[in-house]
């Protein structure tokens, strides 16, 4: 979908999208539950997309185990396809990782990630992407 289409989609037409657990974190800024998600523990080559629109999000050359229970990437496949943003809520002070193309909430960065790499931590919930995996390794 393109970012015209997505914007323009009404909250009612995401919960006919989504699934519930969806619409709660990437439309209400929730958080699935550590080590429920289906890609906390995925290690096959592909892209993660965004679950509401298809946006590509992150490459799993760059997803680590973090033993945090969330899928994990030391840095988005572009900078450009995220909105990095201060989130306070719940008296932390956070910053929160949304997408750039619809505005879903998918998770927030921390500083604690591979110092060989970024030093960034992406702890993204997994039912926020779309798992395409690389056909011809
Ligand atoms: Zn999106």
């Amino acid at each position: 979908m393109f970012m015209d289409d997505v914007r323009k989609m009404t909250e009612e037409e995401w919960k006919k999208k989504l699934t519930p657990e969806q619409y709660h974190v990437l439309r209400e800024q929730g958080t699935e539950q550590a080590f429920t998600g289906k890609y906390y523990d995925n290690h096959e080559s592909g892209m993660y997309e965004c679950a509401a629109c298809g946006h590509e999000l992150f490459s799993s050359d760059t997803k680590f185990d973090s033993d945090s229970g969330w899928p994990s990437f030391d840095k988005p496949v572009n900078r450009e396809n995220v909105i990095l943003q201060d989130d306070s809520n719940y008296g932390m002070q956070r910053t929160e990782v949304a997408c750039k193309n619809c505005g879903s909430h998918l998770g927030h960065v921390f500083p604690d990630g591979p110092k060989e790499t970024t030093g960034d931590r992406y702890c993204i919930n997994s039912c926020a992407l779309e798992f395409k995996a690389l056909k011809n390794k």
